[in-house]
């Protein structure tokens, strides 16, 4: 039996009102989805436990069976991970973001799209400033990804500076920075950095230059989402399964490693509205060749609802049921027996532009164990069903353990 696990990231939403009540799942072309969901079984599961903020972080880690309660450290860790960062048990974490601070407001959380080469250069200048001044306490990492995401580890932090209240930049934009600034008597080592960086930085040439091109400067770091290195049991120990994932996101990269799974490499793959859709397909088929287990991720469809564009989150929901369900049906047979298992980590909500904690639909799907299911594959369908799993990290028990499918 081979695995599959795909995440259209976002893809749950509340009906929407130009749509004519419709959600935007409803509102889409989805013959796969539908056929899967017809010929198996579908349900709701609660990813974002009672006091966690809806974030990806903590909706996928529930996805992948992990309870974040439990397991959940951080978000820095996990991306440090990804850059290939050991972290010794004491060593803290942070996201470390470039920003751009305009006056007394959070102007823009990624610095006006600065370019990955020129925000290596200043996190590596600011690093050396830095380890002059505080000989090895903190390192700054640059990233590898995306111009404005980066690392800072603390070594040997204690466990106060890890229960510091840092606020995630893009929950700010256009407001006060101050008043978000981590305000605890344990943060002043934290603040003392930040106001270090917005000196050094707002001086630094390449920033005089942007400016002169009529861009944001990259003038401040901002550190938040840390957390000490999680432990995972992985997917070989937990349910026997040797698998990979398919993602452009860090994060996810992130939780892949640490569970266990190989992160594969796909061309193309953007994290945008141009990725490689069918590639994923191909490459998760491919993969499945010689492994049990993949999971596809797809972040359009979470774009889209922070967009707030209800005909472009139909486009991404149907891109993926057209090349992605659609090449993987085609590819997977001949192949043995599959399962399926969809499931958005959280709602993003065209209408509010942002994530909300109601329970996803889910289905599940077994070539070897046909049901009937509902017609269509949808938040509503997901509801009649009366099939609720409160604790969404216990879906993935469910369905590899073969009681959804
Ligand atoms: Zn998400």
């Amino acid at each position: 039996m081979k695995y599959i696990l795909i995440i259209p990231d976002g893809m749950g939403d509340v009906p929407v009102k130009s749509l004519g009540g419709k959600t935007p799942l409803e509102a889409a072309h989805t013959p796969n989805m539908d056929y899967f969901a017809a010929h198996g079984v579908v349900g709701l599961t609660q990813n974002i436990p009672k006091g966690f903020i809806p974030g990806t972080d903590i909706g996928s880690m529930s996805v992948f069976g992990y309870d974040p309660a439990k397991y959940f450290t951080g978000r820095g860790p996990l991306e440090a991970a990804v850059h290939g960062i050991r972290l010794g048990p004491g060593d803290l974490a942070f996201r470390c973001n470039l920003v751009t601070l305009e006056k007394d407001k959070l102007k823009d959380f990624s610095a006006d799209h600065v370019s990955l080469k020129e925000a290596r250069s200043l996190i590596s200048a600011f690093d050396r400033l830095v380890q002059k001044k505080f000989k090895g306490k903190v390192r700054f990492y640059p990233g590898k990804g995306t111009g404005y995401r980066h690392l800072a580890i603390f070594a040997n932090a204690g466990s106060a500076l890890s229960k510091v209240k840092c606020t995630p930049p893009h929950d700010i934009m256009g407001k006060p920075f101050e008043k978000y600034l981590p305000k605890d008597k344990d943060a002043l080592f934290l603040n003392e950095l930040m106001v270090l960086s917005r000196d050094f930085l707002s001086r630094h040439l390449l920033n005089q230059k942007r400016i002169e091109k009529g861009k944001g400067p990259a003038n401040s770091i901002w550190l938040w989402g840390q957390g000490f290195p999680p432990d995972f049991p992985t997917y070989g120990k937990r349910f026997g399964l040797r698998g990979g994932v398919i993602t452009a996101v860090d994060l996810l990269k992130g939780i892949a490693i640490h569970a266990g799974l190989r992160v594969i490499r796909v061309p193309g793959v953007t994290g945008y509205f141009d990725t490689n859709y069918v590639g994923k397909a191909l490459y998760a088929v491919n993969f499945l060749k010689k492994n049990d287990f993949v999971v596809i991720h797809v972040e359009a469809t979470d774009e889209a609802g922070h967009i707030g564009d209800a005909q472009l989150k139909i486009k991404a929901i149907e891109d993926v049921d057209k090349l992605v369900l659609g090449t993987l049906r085609e590819r997977m047979n001949g192949l043995g027996d599959y399962k399926v298992l969809l499931l958005p980590d959280h709602f993003t909500c065209v209408a509010t532009r942002t994530h909300s904690s109601d329970p996803v639909p889910f289905l599940a799907y077994s070539s070897a164990n046909k049901k009937t299911g509902p017609e269509k594959f949808s938040e509503k369908s997901a509801k009649k069903s009366r099939l609720m799993v409160k604790e969404g990290h216990r879906l993935m028990e469910l369905f590899v353990g073969g009681s959804l499918a």
